[in-house]
């Protein structure tokens, strides 16, 4: 497998579409410093899928996008395509070549192309790795690596060697693998939890079946007792149907001797009737009697004395007055006598349906019904006792259930304690964190806007510092640099001329221009100095470098003409620091004008003037000079060199000031993770104790269930 060619466009230094042909055996690239040979091997680890920012020497991953320079605006993307020969089938893709291309863009999307069809990182990454090549081997070595591997540590070694041995592909496979073991490990261990769990529940259903179990013969145990019961009430029955029968004996022969008595009195009533009717009679008699006698008293008294009438009637009266007594009495006597014979009849019949009842009762076949009972009493006993066994084994158990739930109880409560605090600190915790995790939101705003600035200043610095290298590469060879120092030592020279000269970036091209051969010529004070100078670099043995006199003779002048044709005089465009003497000596003659066939048609009709192109093209009578397309001469590198220090400088402002806040987010950043940490750890507590919690309420709420069930069965017992 072997490198075939490269494809760079609009990465780093290479703007333009390049494309580098790899021949068989080594091949090299040569190139002063800073020309982007390193940019090459960095395209080639970019293609390949780096992530890592620092070994494409950028702080951002958009920095290989190609940033620009000064006559070049920056592009929108980086594409970069290798191509591998494949005819040895290294790769495992039956194909003879094989191109990976990568793409980025500047709002951060990347495209990822294998033969010009769209993959994933990851396709590119596992083609490269099967063919030996994956991102972790080294076959890429950058300056200093060398050295970093063969100082390394037999550990270093170790892992270069099993790197190039490709072991280390099996080695992340087998990572990989190990962590897919520890996820299902944890799966199994949670799945033993969860199984635990059923089996823990499982045991007060096991009860419930048993005891559902239990239910029938429970059941046949209650009938049976229910007929014990129903004979021990026969039996009560029985006993009050004879005790009944006996009272009834009792209570017939106080009826026999009421009625007998009843009878007894009615007969006396009779009598006393009879003689209450004869008395009355007699007393009526008597009355009659006692009236005519009384009359006859009357009459006799006068005539008569019958006294012993008088005393026969008062004994009658008494004997009356007896007798109703005695009426009176007999007929309470009846009175009572009927109401005692009427409660004793309601008793009597009280006493005919409690022995019909009793009666009907003990038709049934009482053989068999005790020899049931006898069964069932045999039944019974064997139940009992089982059951009062059962009773202690229940009370028992309901002391250890007891226990157990003062237990989970007092843990409960201790849980709940401990989470309320546990909850507490992480409320707190969370406020210092929230208050961490702004301080840090505001200290990396504060970075990025002041990393935004230093990276546009880095840009704007990278700009001005291409367009200074590009103007000195271009003017590179023109200026020899040791007579330049000599010429510029020699006493009475007072600078270079571009020095003395406030050129306009936009016109520096044009200065130039005008200048001409004098462009790079030291300014001297008076001709004797000039003779020293010319003596000094001639004694030297060097030479190519001009020098000019300060003014002194009238100086040529364009204004008539510039104002002729409304164009601009090129002295009157020069910034104020110009030594406008100077500037007037050597430049008085030249206007600018925007195009050099204007300049051209201007020169035709005056031709004792200059016109120049702001491009630097200059038109004289005796013809016209084009100048470089980038305009390079030592007032357009002057020129360029002053927003390149401009730029510098407000570079270095803000890289220290991105710097000290990146220090302060930092620290910010540290803060924030430590509280961050600091509250998980509570919240992992917490929720340790809320699983903790519920574990014990279940298991609580399960004794709980479980003494109810044992107090129903004991009170059932
Ligand atoms: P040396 O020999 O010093 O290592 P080199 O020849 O390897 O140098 P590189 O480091 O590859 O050179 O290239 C550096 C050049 O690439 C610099 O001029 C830099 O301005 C230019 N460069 C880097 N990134 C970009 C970019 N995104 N856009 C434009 N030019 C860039």
């Amino acid at each position: 497998m072997k490198l075939k060619h490269l494809t760079l466009r609009g990465f780093k230094s290479f703007a333009d579409r390049t494309r580098l042909d790899f021949s068989t055996g080594v091949n090299v690239v040569v190139g002063p410093n800073g020309s982007g040979k390193s940019n090459i091997l960095d395209a080639i680890a970019w293609v390949m899928g780096t992530q890592g920012t620092k070994s494409l020497r950028t702080e951002k991953m958009d920095d290989v996008i190609f940033a620009g320079t000064a006559t070049r605006p920056p592009l929108p993307r980086a594409e970069v395509s290798l191509t591998f020969a494949n005819d040895d089938q290294i790769m495992p893709l039956n194909l003879a070549e094989i191109t990976i291309t990568r793409r980025l863009f500047r709002d951060g999307t990347s495209e990822y192309e294998m033969n010009g069809v769209p993959c994933r990182l990851l396709d590119i990454q596992e083609l490269l790795s099967d063919g030996g090549i994956g991102k972790h081997q080294h076959v890429l070595v950058s300056q200093g690596e060398v050295g970093d591997v063969l100082n390394a540590s037999p550990e270093g070694h170790r892992a270069v060697i099993e790197e190039a041995a490709g072991v280390t592909k099996y080695r992340s496979r087998r990572d990989r693998a190990t962590r897919r073991l520890e996820r299902t490990d944890h799966d199994v261990e949670r799945l033993n939890d969860i199984l635990a769990q059923q089996k823990r529940s499982m045991r007060p259903l096991k009860r419930q079946a048993n005891a559902a179990g239990r239910h029938d013969s429970v059941r046949d145990e209650a009938r049976a007792l229910r007929i014990w019961l129903g004979v021990e009430e026969l039996r009560g029955i029985s006993s009050r149907s004879d005790s009944a029968s006996i009272e009834r004996g009792e209570v017939a022969t106080t009826r026999d001797q009421a009625d007998e008595e009843l009878e007894g009195l009615r007969g006396r009533l009779v009598s006393l009737r009879a003689g209450a009717g004869t008395v009355g009679a007699a007393l009526e008699r008597d009355t009659a009697a006692a009236a005519r006698l009384e009359t006859t008293r009357e009459r006799l008294r006068r005539i008569a004395r019958l006294e012993g009438a008088e005393e026969r009637r008062e004994d009658l009266e008494i004997e009356q007055r007896q007798l109703e007594h005695d009426i009176e009495t007999a007929a309470h006597d009846e009175e009572s006598a009927t109401d005692e014979a009427e409660h004793r009849a309601t008793i009597l019949a009280d006493l005919e349906a409690e022995e019909r009842s009793l009666t009907e009762q003990i038709q049934l076949p009482a053989e068999s019904v005790a020899a049931n009972l006898r069964g069932d009493l045999l039944a019974l006993e064997t139940a009992e006792r089982r059951d009062r066994a059962e009773r202690g084994q229940t009370s028992a158990r309901i002391q250890v259930v007891d226990e157990r739930t003062a237990e989970e109880t007092a843990e409960i409560r201790r849980l709940d304690e401990s989470m309320k605090a546990t909850a507490a600190e992480v409320t707190s915790l969370h406020d210092v964190y929230t208050r961490k995790k702004d301080v840090r939101v505001e200290a990396e705003g504060a970075w990025r806007d002041a990393d935004g600035d230093a990276t546009e200043h880095r840009l704007t610095t990278a700009g001005a510092l291409a367009r200074v290298d590009a103007l000195e590469a271009a003017f590179d060879g023109l200026v020899d640099e040791a007579t330049q120092k000599i010429a510029s030592q020699a006493d009475g020279v007072i600078g270079a001329i571009v020095q003395r000269l406030e050129v306009p970036l936009e016109l520096a091209a044009a200065v130039d221009g005008a200048l001409g051969q004098w462009r790079d010529a030291f300014v001297v004070s008076d001709v004797s100095s000039l003779a020293d100078a010319v003596e000094l670099v001639k004694g030297s043995g060097s030479g190519g470098v001009a020098f000019v006199l300060t003014p002194g003779s009238a100086a040529p002048t364009a204004g008539e003409t510039a104002a002729t044709y409304g164009v601009d005089l090129l002295i009157n465009l020069l910034g104020p620091s110009t030594d406008f003497d100077l500037a007037a000596t050597m430049l008085g003659d030249v206007i600018l004008v925007q195009g050099w066939k204007t300049g051209a048609q201007i020169v035709a009709a005056s031709p004792q003037i200059r016109a120049v192109t702001p491009e630097g093209d200059v038109i004289t009578r005796i013809g016209i000079s084009v100048a470089q397309p980038d305009g390079a001469g030592p007032a357009a590198i002057e020129a360029a060199r002053v927003p390149l220090e401009v730029a510098e400088r407000n570079l270095a402002r803000a890289d220290s000031l991105a710097t000290a806040r990146k220090r302060t987010f930092d620290v910010a950043s540290d803060a924030e993770r430590e509280s961050l940490e600091m509250l998980e750890a509570c919240e992992a507590r917490l929720a340790g104790s809320t699983e903790a919690l519920g574990l014990v309420d279940r298991a609580r709420a399960a004794s709980l269930g479980e003494r109810a069930r044992l107090t129903q069965r004991l009170d059932a017992l």
